[in-house]
Order: C-alpha cells, then structure tokens, then sequence
C-alpha cells in the first residue's frame, strides 16, 4: 500500500548536492525531520519521504523502481545511461526538470608541459578517470585509440604518480586543475544537477504529487532573479519605460486616479534590477519606484 502511494525521492546524502537538494525539497513545502546519519527521512506534511545515498547509486535506484525520482548531476546520469547500453539494458530514467544548481564540466585536462592541439594529441595515451564511458564515447567519436585508466577517485593526482598521461574529470572553477600543474583543454559534457524520474507508470496518486511538485521547482527557479516592481510613468513615455524593464513580458498598467497623463505599472522582471535600470527609468520619466522581491510563483 505504501509504495503505491508515498512518493520517494532519493538524493544525495553527503557532498556538494545535498543543501542544495534539501533546500529544493524544503522551498516546495516540504517538512521532515533529518536525523543524524539517517537513509530514510519522512515528510511530515506530505506522501514523501528522501532516501540519502551516494549520489553514484541514484540512477541505480530509480530504475530498480525503489526511488520515484532522483536529483543527481547529468555527469552520473550520462555514464550510468552510457554503462547501462553498453551491457544491453534499457535505461529507465529520463530528465524531468534541469536545476540552477552543481554547474561544472567534464573535460580533459594535461600537464602543464603537454602539448594539445586536438583531440588526436590524445592518440595512444593513457587517460584516468571516474567517467569510462562518456571518455569512451568522446574518444569514438574522435577516432581516438587512447588507453582509458579507470580510477574511483584521486584522478588529478594520475599524472603525477604514473599511472596516466592526462585526465578526464570534473572541473568548475579550475583550481584543483591548476594546484596539480595541470589545464584544461577540451570540455567533453557540460553538466548540472537535474532530477530524474522512472519512465515506468506510477500511481496516479504519485503522479499527482510529481505533477505538483514539478510546478513548484519550476516556480523556484523562475523566482531565483525575479523581482516585482512599481512605478509611475507618463503615459506617453509608456512604451519607452515598458521596455526598459529587465525580462518582463506583459506589465499590468492601471489609471492613476486624478492624474489622467499618468499610469501605475506592475511588473514582474525574471533578472535582477539594478540601481542603473531605476536611474535609466527615472530618466523616461518613471517615479514612486519599488522593488520587491518575489517569493513564489506558479503558472
Ligand atoms: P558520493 O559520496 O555521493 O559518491 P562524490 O564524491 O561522488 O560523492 P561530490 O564531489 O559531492 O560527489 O559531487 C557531486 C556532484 O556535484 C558531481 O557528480 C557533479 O554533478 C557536481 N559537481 C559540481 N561541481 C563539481 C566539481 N568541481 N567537482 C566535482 N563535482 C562537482
Ligand atoms: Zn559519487
């Protein structure tokens, strides 16, 4: 019966995933109790309940059926997808939703000294990694024969210790790469945390929930930037003000009693305002300014 109705989520138990995860979960509404070293957690106020795991086993999980989604970075989803083909099994996990969040990039890195023109520089080497597959399909596609060194961690040490020429491993701001002599020279995935669901029916139950849980990220992530402003403008100048508004589609425009040359404008701008918007506003004749920030969204 439970299974059939609760909702499970399984995310990332301990690593750069997991605030960004709960806080997720946390701003849909959810409510839990997180104890120390904990695998399940139960939602109070809703069918669902988070499995915390290693994030490498999230796609194992929704596609053994035991986690109804997953939020875990495209990086694992691409190699698991990759690993699953290549053993002839169909994998049952497709992107649902894209998140702001764990932004970085697979890519090739070699020592200071190595010279990269191309992908062929690469031709007969040894490169370490965590990625076998993605490295493999780069390769292949390249018509590169390179040997690939399969590591579980450490990767960026390799070239140092002998065991690889280069690296193929995840970068986001370069400073691992640049603290063990080595550059980037080819990014071969761009990746960011998504969530994963199984393509296997569920209950409609769940599928309500998944539904609904779905508009609510998509609402978070829209209202990241967003701001709500008001202000006063001419309406003469009303076209000229409309479009200085950072990202807003159809502003509201109401009368402003007892000034017939004058209307109230409410908008919502999916980017930041800035001090330089209100001043160039202020110039096209806007007034009475504000700016508010945004704290929830659905459409
Ligand atoms: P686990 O114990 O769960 O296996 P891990 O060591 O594999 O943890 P983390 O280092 O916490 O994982 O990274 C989790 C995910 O964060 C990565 O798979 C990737 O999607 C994303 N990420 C973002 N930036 C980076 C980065 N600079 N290095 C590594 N991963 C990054
Ligand atoms: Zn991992």
């Amino acid at each position: 019966m439970d299974k059939h109705t609760r909702l499970k989520v399984a995310i990332q138990k301990s690593g750069r995933l997991t605030e960004h995860s709960l806080e997720l979960l946390t701003r849909c509404g959810l409510k839990f109790n997180r104890g120390k070293d904990q695998l399940i957690c139960h939602g109070e106020n809703m069918p669902l309940d988070i499995l915390l795991v290693r994030d490498d086993d999230i796609p194992d999980l929704v596609q053994q059926d035991v986690a109804d989604l997953g939020i875990v970075g495209i990086n694992v989803i691409e190699e698991k997808r990759l690993a699953f083909e290549a053993r002839g099994i169909q994998p049952l996990f497709e992107v649902l939703m894209r998140l702001d969040q764990g932004r970085c990039r697979l890519s090739i890195a070699v020592p200071d000294d190595f010279r990269y023109d191309n992908p062929q520089s690469l031709q007969g080497k040894r490169i370490a990694t965590t990625y076998p597959n993605i490295l493999g399909r780069f390769l292949k596609q390249h018509n590169v024969q390179a040997e690939i060194v399969t590591l579980s961690g450490a990767v960026e040490i390799a070239p140092r210790l002998g065991r690889a020429d280069v690296i193929c491993d995840l970068v986001s701001s370069g400073a691992t790469l640049t603290a063990n002599h080595l550059k980037e020279v080819a990014v071969i995935l761009e990746s960011q945390a998504a969530i994963i669901r199984t393509p296997v029916a569920v209950s409609p139950e769940k599928q309500d929930w998944i539904h609904r849980l779905m508009l609510r990220m998509d609402g978070i992530q829209q209202v990241k930037e967003s701001k709500y402003i008001l202000l006063h403008a001419p309406r003469a100048r009303l076209e000229e003000i409309k479009r200085l508004l950072p990202g807003s589609e159809s502003p509201t425009i109401i009368p402003l009693e007892g000034h017939p040359d004058k209307v109230v404008v409410h908008a919502v701008c999916r980017e930041n305002v800035f001090w330089e918007t209100l001043e160039g506003l202020k110039a096209a004749g806007a007034s009475s300014m504000l700016v508010l920030p945004v704290e929830k969204m659905l459409n």
